[in-house]
């Protein structure tokens, strides 16, 4: 799951990249309309928050240019304390929900969790394979109802594998879907997960194939 963020106190930018990171998302995080307008339009994200107050291209200008897109994101608009107007012109130009400032962290989470939750509700939060379940909202992965003990980007890479079942994923867009601009992606860090992710699940009768020189594939399960 991988979260745009565009807010232009670096204070508060600073601590949603940290919480949200926290909470195993792979987040981007700009601090102005022009850069969060580029990142949306030549990047894949499940979600972006956008401060409707940044500099050079304000935020009601940055979700209607994302909204006139197909395929977006749904957005999460921020706002100060007093600003019923804005709040209101967000919603009216498709934000799907919005936070007034200051708020807690443990709030923006929630809203969170609910706005990837409908977002991915045309999909579905809940995938099959075989004796494997994954919840992509409650983020974690079930074998026969046990839980399976998962990192974050063991679970990412099992999201994208499963969500694509039968067809090959490569490491490009695996990498795309795990890590935001800042990380460093060691040039073997998806083998290693891909490695450990297979130890956990290959017992249960999940097999993740590998496709030379094109990248990985997971059978559909025959269920
Ligand atoms: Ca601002």
């Amino acid at each position: 799951m991988r979260i745009l963020i565009a807010e232009d106190d670096p204070v508060l930018a600073d601590g949603l990249t940290r919480s949200l990171r926290g909470s195993e998302y792979a987040v981007d995080c700009v601090n102005d309309g022009a850069a969060a307008d580029h990142a949306l339009s030549t990047q894949t994200y499940d979600l972006a928050i956008i401060d409707l107050g940044l500099p050079r291209i304000e935020g009601f200008e940055v979700i209607k240019r994302l909204r006139r897109r197909s395929a977006t994101p749904p957005v999460l608009i921020l706002t100060a304390r007093d600003a019923l107007q804005e709040r209101v012109r967000g919603l009216d130009l498709g934000a799907d929900d919005y936070l007034t400032k200051p708020f807690q962290l443990l709030e923006l989470e929630a809203r969170v969790r609910a706005l990837i939750r409908r977002g991915s509700a045309g999909g579905n939060a809940l995938i099959t394979n075989g004796r494997l379940k994954l919840d992509s909202t409650g983020r974690c992965a079930t074998v026969d109802d046990q839980a399976l003990d998962l990192s974050a980007r063991e679970l990412g890479v099992l999201e994208v594998l499963m969500t694509r079942s039968g067809r090959v994923v490569s490491k490009d867009q695996l990498a795309e879907k795990l890590y935001g601009w800042g990380d460093e992606v060691g040039a073997n860090a998806i083998e290693v997960c891909v490695h450990r992710l297979r130890k956990k699940i290959e017992p249960f009768g999940v097999v993740i194939r590998t496709v030379r020189g094109l990248g990985y594939l997971m059978d559909k399960s025959a269920a």
